[in-house]
């Protein structure tokens, strides 16, 4: 099987698996795994694990980028924060779901966000904006945001990312130090968060 096909079949499998919303479905079914990861990866890129992608990091399984943006919940014309760029695949699935230059993500190391800047680039979604830097202070200068997420674990959400984020919008991200769980808050108008747990996750940490 070719790498259209497999991912093919990848994106029927969790469709139903998930019971994926549609808009998600065809996200993932747009972006090609295989462009993102490591070249000696490209093989198991429609598996549905993670991959590591240097610098001891990992790009998400397919599953979790998945029911992630299903819980995010955005459409065309969205804006939307992402703290951890990895490789860019999650961010070029937010892409497909709001419109690439609506995504915002910022990467700890300057390193895989030159790389994830490349690769968005070759692969059409040039406009998705990447940041080198510390993401919880999130990116001000884009402010207010729709929905934001972290793809990797904090204790917490960072005060500056649910700041950034418009009331009644949507902040996503795994919590916890040793077990950690997938939240999702929507945002008050008093600034607080009404909370929804969904599941246990495993991501690596914040840093
Ligand atoms: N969404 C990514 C998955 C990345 S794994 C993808 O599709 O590939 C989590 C990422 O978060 C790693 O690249 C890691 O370097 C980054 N990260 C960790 N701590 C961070 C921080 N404080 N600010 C920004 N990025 C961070």
């Amino acid at each position: 099987m070719d790498f259209e096909q497999q991912r093919a079949q990848l994106v029927d499998e969790l469709t139903e698996r998930e019971q994926l919303k549609p808009e998600t479905a065809a996200a993932i079914r747009a972006v090609a795994r295989h462009e993102f990861v490591p070249e000696q990866r490209r093989h198991s890129a429609y598996d549905d694990r993670p991959l590591p992608i240097g610098q001891g990091q990992t790009i998400s399984a397919p599953h979790m980028v998945a029911i992630m943006s299903d819980l995010l919940d955005c459409s065309v014309g969205d804006s939307v924060l992402e703290i951890g760029t990895g490789c860019g695949y999650h961010a070029a699935v937010t892409a497909e779901l709001v419109g690439a230059d609506n995504v915002y993500s910022v990467e700890y190391h300057d390193q895989l966000a030159q790389r994830a800047r490349e690769t968005l680039s070759v692969t059409g979604y040039e406009e998705v904006s990447v940041r080198a830097g510390d993401g919880r202070e999130g990116w001000e200068a884009q402010a207010p945001y729709d929905a934001a997420y972290l793809t990797c674990a904090a204790s917490a959400f960072p005060e500056a990312v649910i700041e950034q984020v418009r009331n009644g919008g949507v902040v996503l991200g795994p919590l916890g130090n040793g077990t950690q769980v997938l939240v999702r808050g929507e945002k008050h108008e008093d600034g607080t968060l009404d909370r929804e747990r969904h599941g246990n996750v495993r991501f690596v940490p914040l840093k």
